[in-house]
């Protein structure tokens, strides 16, 4: 019997899981990953700004496996031996497979910029997520007792995606941290800083500048064309003039580090061929050196033959990833070449807070409230592509009654 291992349990290793548990053959598939809970990964923003629990983003992954086709290891990878067939965990035991699909997913990328990593919250699971809004709760809280305005100062480093739609959530929350303050909302001080003028080039400037006009009217301090050159402990330096190196300092208690990310380190660690974690794969999705080997979402990087660069990571190219690479083993396993991936974008929605968004569904501009609607169709999608229909009853968002 062939055992077929998925490694990460995010959109694109359970979008696997979902197509080979529903194949029939003589195979067995191991489930692997570090938590015993899937996470949207997309929501994690909401966590931070404490505008969802951690239990409305996940549920466990036993929820969605079927015990008599598949083994759930709940184990952290350390390395993949991708001659030997080999896969060794954080605690030294070992795993062997005949096939193999990694999806490990993303992590925080600092650029080698001094001090991120030590002085700057990180959003890159639900436990990180978490402690954001923890930390937030806290700095509120302590500014009761001493009155220190940089504790009701937020600084949000990077106006990607994530950092638009994190500021968005954190706008929507901000009764909440006024309120542990004790201070009126207004109080409570929303930093973005970041190196590029033209914030989301994904987006026509029309569109994109709908989603920052919103959150500068609600009261979010754009910071743009400010690259940020070293995190201080409740410091980020950034420069101010290129020519002549000159910096200023923004002082505040709560840093967070929403610039980019990489692929997981298990691929640097493995010996894989990855830059920033990404490993550049076959058009059939299998690692160039191995063709058993299938790496996928946030670890992959597939070219766009119309751009001839890589696909930007999403979650919707992930879940993609995940169904062809595991056809492609059924394939395989059937006697038959693996075929190439395609994909064509379904767009991409940007939300700034719950009633609010902004991006393209297709080709089509959408923004306002209509654009926030899509926004949770389009979750609730991904959603029943991971946990099917139970998880959409359960977690999936249908208040359109605003
Ligand atoms: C705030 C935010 C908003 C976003 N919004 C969007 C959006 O609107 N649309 C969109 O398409 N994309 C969005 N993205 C991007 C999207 O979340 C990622 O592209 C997607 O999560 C990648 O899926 P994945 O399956 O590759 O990895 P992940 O979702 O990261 O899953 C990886 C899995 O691997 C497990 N794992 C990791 N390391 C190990 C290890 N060493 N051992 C065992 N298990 C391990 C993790 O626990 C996790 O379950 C957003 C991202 C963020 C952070």
């Amino acid at each position: 019997m062939k055992e077929v291992v998925i490694l990460g349990a995010g959109y694109a290793g359970l979008r696997a899981l979902h197509v080979l548990q529903g194949a029939k053959g003589d195979f067995h598939i191991t489930l692997i990953d570090k938590n015993d809970y899937h996470y949207e990964a997309t929501d994690l923003h909401e966590v931070a700004a404490g505008t969802q629990p951690r239990d409305r983003i996940s549920y466990p992954i036993m929820d969605v496996v079927k015990t008599n086709k598949t083994t759930f290891v709940q184990k952290e990878v350390a390395t993949i031996d991708r001659d030997q067939q080999v896969i060794t965990f954080k605690d030294q035991t070992t795993s062997t497979y005949d096939y193999l699909i990694v999806a490990l997913g993303f992590e925080s990328e600092s650029f080698g910029i001094p001090g991120v990593e030590e002085h700057a919250l990180e959003m890159v699971d639900v436990d990180s997520a978490e402690a954001i809004y923890h930390h937030l709760l806290k700095q509120m809280q302590d500014y009761k007792q001493t009155k220190n305005p940089d504790l009701l100062k937020i600084v949000v480093c990077g106006a990607g995606f994530t950092g638009i739609e994190l500021l968005g959530s954190l706008v929507e929350n901000r009764k909440t941290f006024a309120k542990a303050a004790g201070v009126k909302p207004e109080e409570i001080k929303l930093y973005c800083v970041e190196a590029v003028t033209r914030l989301l080039p994904m987006f026509e400037e029309k569109l994109s500048d709908y989603g920052i006009s919103n959150l500068v009217k609600w009261g979010v301090n754009f910071l743009t064309g400010k690259p940020i050159k070293e995190i201080k402990p409740g410091v980020v330096i950034y420069q101010t003039d290129v020519e002549s190196g000159a910096t200023e300092a923004l002082s505040a208690k709560t840093i967070i580090w929403t610039t980019g990310v990489s692929g997981s380190h298990v691929m640097a660690d493995s010996a894989f061929s990855a830059r920033r974690g990404r490993v550049m794969v076959n058009q059939t999705l299998t690692d160039p050196e191995h063709d058993h080997v299938y790496v996928v979402g946030d670890v992959s990087a597939v070219l766009d033959p119309a751009t001839n660069r890589p696909y930007p990571t999403t979650a919707q190219i992930a879940l993609k990833m995940g169904q062809h690479a595991a056809k492609n083993i059924l394939r395989q396993m059937n006697g038959e070449q693996p075929i190439d991936f395609h994909f064509e974008s379904l767009g991409s929605v940007a939300s700034i807070g719950n009633t609010h968004a902004f991006g393209l569904v297709g080709k089509m501009a959408v923004k306002g409230y209509p654009a926030s609607f899509v926004k949770k169709a389009i979750m609730d999608r991904s959603l029943y592509q991971t946990g099917g229909v139970k998880e959409v009853l359960a977690k999936g968002r249908f208040d359109f009654y605003h």
